[in-house]
């Protein structure tokens, strides 16, 4: 066993890593030094809560084996598209360890202990009873977001009568649960307390994910990260563990700060999104089913053909481009159109596909200049002087009832205004919604055409008739 001076060191040295990480993690360049430093930081605290142990080491070793084949295979199986749903599971496991050592922490006390007038002890079952509260949240939350994401759950928001009021009331009863658990002596009592909160714990957090809308995901997300963060920082004070505290306060913090800003660009109240949807007026269904009038079609040859007319074009990609895999198909078209003189400029809205970031990392990938993909505050002015705009496989980010109806569940987000150049074309394959579920008035627009088809296909076809 290492001694306790040399342990307490790696933990220091562990956490400065660690927000050498995030540091690293805030911009793409030094993303991946960043990651460096995680690793590193984490396979030190790994060894030097390894060496802390008495006994057991072979269990350790066992789950580590399991845990890292696990991730080894995961980590090479899934799809850029599937990254939120696997990172929402990865934090339900936060949530559930939190769960698992509160009760370790709380089972082998007995009625004595319970019983000793001790701040140490009340303190303790303060923390065991939050900790668990928080890891229960986080795992039910997570379990929601993970079925939301990958579509086995309906990602429109759940709604049932006086739903604010059952929160509270899940607040309030847990509060006084917490009042009883800390002042009995009776040990099977505490247990039933414990029981009962995490049962209504695992419902809050199921209820308050349910109540968020499809579009709100990106923030839930984070959110959920945040609230992992802080299981962690719980479980750090429940094993007196002074890494976990510093790293949980660490993820629950950044989470917060990023959901913060998510929020803010996404024009949405923090409060109302944390909260399960507080403050938000139920919202009529007209931009949903509503027959929105006739659309047109368009083949591809007529597209070529307008691109081919064209002296400025705007791409906006979204979701569809990434299942389609379209990416370097839409690099191919960029290419060629900019060696027949158009200007080619891509529009990219902050929560575009299914991960911030995602539609700037494939189009790098595809080796689309940097210099042509913009964001939507530098280019939303351009669309009124644009010939035309290419939407594949966006949708939630290109409506304009987030702009126009009031009543829409996704009023207020700001969304890029691609209805304001002369021609638009919407490459996806049927007149299905998108992932908020609300349907887009954008396509029955005078000056909107749709390309019917997988983004992939269509793409390489215009390509074709170029
Ligand atoms: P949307 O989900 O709004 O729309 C994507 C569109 O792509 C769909 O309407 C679909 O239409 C089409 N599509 C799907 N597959 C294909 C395919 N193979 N070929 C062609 N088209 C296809 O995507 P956006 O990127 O516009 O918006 C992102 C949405 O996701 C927002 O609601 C956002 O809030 C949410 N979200 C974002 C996250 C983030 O962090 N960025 C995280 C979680 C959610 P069809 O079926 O007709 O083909």
């Amino acid at each position: 066993m290492l001694s306790h001076g040399i342990i307490q060191a790696a933990y220091v040295i562990a956490a400065l890593l660690f927000i050498f990480s995030l540091r690293g993690l805030s911009n793409q360049e030094s993303a991946k030094t960043g990651n460096i430093y995680g690793m590193i930081g984490m396979a030190i605290a790994l060894i030097a809560t390894i060496a802390t142990l008495n006994g057991g080491l072979h269990w350790v070793i066992i789950a580590m084996v399991i845990g890292a084949a696990i991730g080894l295979y995961l980590a090479k199986k899934v799809e850029m598209t599937q990254m939120p749903e696997l990172v929402a599971l990865l934090h339900s496991f936060v949530g559930m360890a939190a769960v698992l050592v509160g009760f370790n922490s709380f089972l082998p006390l007995t009625s004595f202990v319970l019983s000793l007038p001790s701040h140490e002890v009340t303190v303790h079952l303060i923390e065991i009873f939050v900790g668990i509260f928080i890891g229960a949240v986080t795992f039910s939350g997570s379990i929601v977001a993970f079925g939301k994401l990958n579509g086995r759950i309906s990602s429109k928001a759940l709604s049932i009568p006086y739903k604010h009021y059952w929160n509270l009331a899940a607040i309030v009863v847990s509060i006084i649960l917490m009042f009883v658990f800390v002042n009995t002596d009776d040990y099977t009592l505490a247990l039933i307390c414990l029981l009962v909160m995490t049962a209504i714990a695992l419902v809050f957090g199921l209820h308050l994910v349910a109540s968020i809308g499809g579009a709100d995901m990106p923030v839930v997300i984070s959110m959920l990260n945040s609230y992992s963060g802080w299981a962690a920082a719980a479980a750090g004070f429940m094993l007196s563990n002074d890494l976990l505290i510093v790293t949980g306060a660490l993820v629950g913090s950044s989470g917060a700060i990023l959901s913060y800003i998510m929020c803010k660009a996404m024009n949405r109240s923090f409060i109302s999104v944390i909260a399960g949807g507080f403050g938000n007026k139920s919202k009529s269904a007209s931009s949903e089913d509503e027959e929105q009038g006739e659309y047109r079609e368009l083949q591809p040859a007529e597209v070529a053909q307008i691109l081919k007319d064209a002296r400025s074009v705007i791409i906006v990609p979204g979701y569809g481009m990434a299942v389609a895999q379209a990416q370097a198909a839409v690099s191919n078209i960029t290419e060629k159109l900019r060696s027949m003189g158009v200007e080619v400029r891509f529009g990219i809205h902050p929560v575009a596909g299914r991960l911030p970031g995602h539609m700037n990392v494939l189009l790098a990938e595809a080796k689309v200049p940097y210099d042509i993909v913009l964001e939507m505050d530098e280019i939303n002015d351009d669309f009124p002087e644009t010939d035309v705009v290419w939407v594949i496989g966006a949708n939630d980010t290109v409506n304009p009832a987030a702009a126009e109806d009031p009543n829409s569940p996704i009023a207020g987000m700001p969304v890029l205004e691609v209805w304001k150049a002369k021609n638009v074309i919407i490459s996806k394959r049927s007149m299905n919604t998108g992932y908020a579920g609300v349907q887009n008035p954008l396509f029955f627009k005078e000056n909107s055409y749709m390309l019917f088809g997988d983004a992939k296909d269509s793409v390489e076809k215009v390509l074709q008739n170029l």
